[in-house]
């Protein structure tokens, strides 16, 4: 491992630890400068935040770091200095303190992922530790396939809500051929940093360099393909890249929140090239996969936590599995800092705390919104759900089945199920019409505010 793996998955395991906002703020453009005999350097931007990590995380980075290297770690030492390659970001000037406010930490959360967090494959993303259950299984099996047999399915197109294991699959692909065939490059990017490098790489004359990196890859891995929108030269050079590739039985990888079609602003003939290969989707998982997954993160973390208290939890946090491991980490970080043993009375405690500060939006049934769109169209529900296609019935329905995938990340064939026992192509159409409508019609967007403000206000 070098030293620079070594920190990434470090970080890894602190990322866990930490809320999304300190991590931002404290753990970007730092990396390691010096590893001899168990000491290492942590090299920092600046003495701000060099005192901060000393004082605050120091115990985390240590034992984060204990934990990713094998070859021992006795001492964590900090240095105030700048990452060679890395251009400082303008308005960041050197020493000044970066403190954890809300606004700034909202700004650093967002340079990150443009940034310092994307350029490498997370070793804690692997197939083995990707817990699958039937929301799931295709994008497993199809992901999984095309790392042993390259070129299977070309491009693969893996599609989702958040927090639902869409990179942990795009990575754990290039991890597995990488430890097939070692000498296979793989790249793995997110869509803003292709923009980003792309963009760069015209404005500074290296518009050749980026071609040959991009077009002389056997993976290319590109994440949340739907910041593609609207980026019309960035398509363009995408959409070369993308046939050089796939020419020579390159394989390509794409994820992105939703499916190509329902990506707006896409060229009609890159979305007609990915709808070539395979479209998988993952969803919320279910009740049983949520407590595998627990039990999975708890084995990693090394931490006992009884039958009892992982079902709670599994059935409190339905949205998905970024929550559900964020609260898992909070229930750890409690009961250590409180020193006590977790029971269910505690744990229960604990979340319901969670829960009430970030709203009541867990606790929304597919049920609480049948209702709200009933009302809000003034319709009688089993209308709603029957067969009349008439469009003052039809439009309802299409909008409660874009909000059941929006706000309950529900699969297709559930959506469907639900309303009144339909195909899942329904659902799918149904979601990607309103996606398209939302653009364009101004009084849906609002209908939907008032809506959700609905739903959250009852629920
Ligand atoms: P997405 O890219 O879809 O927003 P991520 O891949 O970042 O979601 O997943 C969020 C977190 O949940 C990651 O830590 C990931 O390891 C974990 N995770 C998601 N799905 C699974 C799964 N099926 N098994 C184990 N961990 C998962
Ligand atoms: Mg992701």
């Amino acid at each position: 491992m070098t030293t620079h793996e070594l920190w990434q998955a470090a970080l890894g395991e602190l990322e866990l630890s930490l809320s999304k906002a300190n991590y931002t703020t404290w753990f970007r453009n730092t990396f390691v400068s010096a590893f001899e005999e168990g000491r290492i350097v942590v090299s920092v931007p600046n003495t701000f935040t060099k005192a901060w990590l000393e004082k605050k995380y120091h115990a985390a980075i240590l034992k984060a770091l204990q934990n990713v290297a094998k070859d021992g770690v006795r001492e964590v030492h900090y240095k105030v200095e700048l990452k060679p390659s890395v251009p400082q970001d303008i308005g960041t000037p050197i020493g000044s303190p970066s403190v954890a406010t809300p606004a700034t930490a909202v700004q650093a959360e967002e340079e990150v992922s443009e940034g310092t967090k994307d350029f490498s494959l997370n070793p804690r993303y692997t197939f083995e530790n990707f817990i699958v259950g039937k929301t799931n299984e295709l994008a497993h099996a199809a992901a999984l396939a095309v790392a042993e047999k390259p070129g299977r399915y070309n491009p693969l197109f893996v599609y989702g809500g958040v927090g639902l294991g869409k990179t942990h699959l795009l990575q754990a692909i290039g991890q597995k051929m990488i430890e097939m065939n070692p000498r296979t490059k793989v790249l793995y990017v997110t869509c803003e940093r292709f923009t980003n490098e792309f963009i760069h790489s015209v404005r500074n004359g290296r518009a050749k360099e980026f071609k040959d990196t991009y077009r002389n890859l056997d993976l290319l891995l590109i994440d949340d393909f739907q910041f593609m929108t609207g980026k019309e030269q960035t398509q363009e050079e995408f959409f070369h890249t993308f046939n050089a590739l796939h020419q020579s039985n390159k394989q390509i990888i794409l994820s992105s929140d939703r499916p190509p079609k329902a990506i707006q602003g896409i060229e009609q003939r890159i979305v007609s090239r990915l709808e070539w290969g395979m479209l998988v989707d993952v969803s919320a998982p279910d009740l049983e996969t949520r407590v595998a997954i627990l039990e999975s993160k708890c084995k990693e973390k090394h931490c006992e936590l009884s039958r009892e208290i992982l079902s709670y939890v599994a059935s409190a946090v339905q949205s998905n599995v970024r929550e559900l491991e964020g609260t898992l980490n909070k229930i750890i970080a409690y009961h250590q800092f409180k020193n006590i043993k977790p029971s269910l009375e505690s744990v229960r405690e604990l979340i319901s705390t969670i829960n009430n500060a970030a709203g009541s939006k867990k606790n929304l049934t597919p049920k609480d919104l049948l209702d709200t769109v009933a009302s809000y169209y003034d319709l009688p529900l089993p209308d709603l759900l029957g067969k009349c296609r008439e469009k003052r019935l039809s439009f309802p329905r299409q909008i409660i089945m874009y909000l059941m995938r929006e706000e309950l990340n529900s699969s297709y064939p559930a959506i469907g199920k639900m309303i009144g026992g339909r195909d899942h192509t329904t659902a799918i159409h149904a979601y990607t019409k309103i996606c398209g409508d939302i653009q364009e019609d101004e009084k849906l967007r609002h209908d939907l505010v008032l809506i959700r403000q609905r739903l959250y206000s009852a629920a």
